[in-house]
């Protein structure tokens, strides 16, 4: 990208001031921010503007994108799995799973992921580079756009989860203003409710966000009703033990009135039988939170299964009778290895002979 900035990562407030250090007035900076988030890609295409600004704008600063390399239609045509090359040409994932309340993209904070959850694709390589504000921001525009809709139809994305690849408690501050600036009425108008962050338990980052005063949806993954077990499957887990995780989702209830939603994702015979449910029921007691259970997509090489149906649902009745709130996640994507867990940036860079066509 050169010396050049991209304009995505400013807020609206910050390309108003751009836009008078190039001695211009605050309004342009309005009708820039317009066009960006109309999803232009070329300074040239902001035609109420003059063409000199148009010129100082491109000589300072680019508009960021990433790049469609491949797109994947689940059979159902319900969910599109998207393969985004970066200007650097490292390569991330991003879903969009339409729901009846409209459409749901599904992100990524980091390009790989240092946490090293043993069931998960995304951290096999590690942590490569946090993305940049303006990446998330494309990666939404890049949504939208693909869809058709801009700035006008019903098919825009209307809600975003933070759980493409990454941890985005792991990149904060980026992540944070980030959800801010999609949040602006002037940029995409995105409902804080309409916003899930989902973290594998990195406390202070728990406490911080909750007084942010931005009251997203928080998921905590889990997946285990004990520290023993949770060390096990997730190295995370080492780092902050899983009573402090509750103090501090209950702070974050307290502070932003959002009910949490801790993620369990079941691997049979290992997190799924009774003891772990009633474990579980105990830990969280008469906290008012969901659990959302997703039964576990199988990766390569991870010695770990999908439970078994009955069992399934036998870990909900269970959970249930313990007076907790459970919710299945709707299994989406899972034929275009869109599912979660199953995303796995930067394949090109290891060519290991596996293909998503
Ligand atoms: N770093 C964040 C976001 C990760 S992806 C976090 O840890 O929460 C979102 C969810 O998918 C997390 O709950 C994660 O634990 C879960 N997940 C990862 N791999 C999975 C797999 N193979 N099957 C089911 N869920 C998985």
């Amino acid at each position: 990208m050169g010396t050049r900035m991209d304009i995505l990562d400013k807020s609206p407030a910050e390309i108003v001031e751009i836009l008078k250090q190039i001695g211009e007035q605050g309004f342009r900076g309005k009708q820039v921010v317009n066009w960006l988030y109309k999803g232009i890609e070329d300074f040239d295409d902001m035609t109420n503007l003059p063409m000199t600004v148009r010129t100082k704008l491109r000589e300072r600063y680019v508009i960021g994108r990433v790049n469609q390399m491949e797109k994947i239609v689940s059979d159902k045509g319900d969910t599109i799995k998207y393969l985004c090359l970066l200007h650097d040409d490292n390569i991330i994932e991003d879903v969009v799973m339409g729901y009846d309340y409209g459409n749901t993209l599904c992100l990524s904070t980091q390009v790989g992921c240092r946490m090293g959850c043993s069931f998960c694709e995304s951290t096999r390589q590690g942590l490569i580079r946090n993305l940049e504000v303006g990446e998330m921001v494309a990666q939404v525009l890049m949504a939208n756009t693909d869809m058709g809709t801009v700035g006008t139809g019903e098919r825009n994305i209307r809600n975003i989860v933070l759980m493409g690849s990454g941890e985005p408690l792991d990149n904060y501050d980026n992540v944070v203003k980030f959800l801010r600036l999609i949040h602006d009425p002037e940029t995409l108008n995105i409902g804080y409710r309409n916003i899930t962050l989902s973290t594998c338990g990195l406390v202070p980052g728990i406490r911080r966000l909750a007084d942010e005063d931005m009251p997203i949806t928080l998921a905590i993954s889990l997946h285990a009703p004990n520290d023993k077990l949770r060390r096990r499957i997730m190295p995370a887990a080492s780092a902050y033990g899983i009573l402090e995780i509750v103090e501090a989702a209950k702070y974050y209830f307290e502070r932003t009135g959002r009910r949490v939603s801790f993620e369990y994702s079941l691997m049979d015979g290992i997190n799924d039988g009774s003891d772990e449910a009633m474990e579980l029921g105990k830990l969280l007691g008469d906290f008012p939170c969901h659990v959302n259970v997703i039964p576990i997509n199988t990766i390569e090489g991870a010695p770990y299964n999908r439970s078994p149906e009955a069992r399934i649902q036998l870990f909900e009745k269970n959970l249930r009778s313990a007076g907790i709130q459970v919710t299945r996640r709707r299994e989406l994507g899972q034929d275009i290895g869109g599912a979660c867990g199953q995303l796995k940036s930067g394949y090109l860079n290891d060519f290991d002979g596996e293909s998503f066509s």
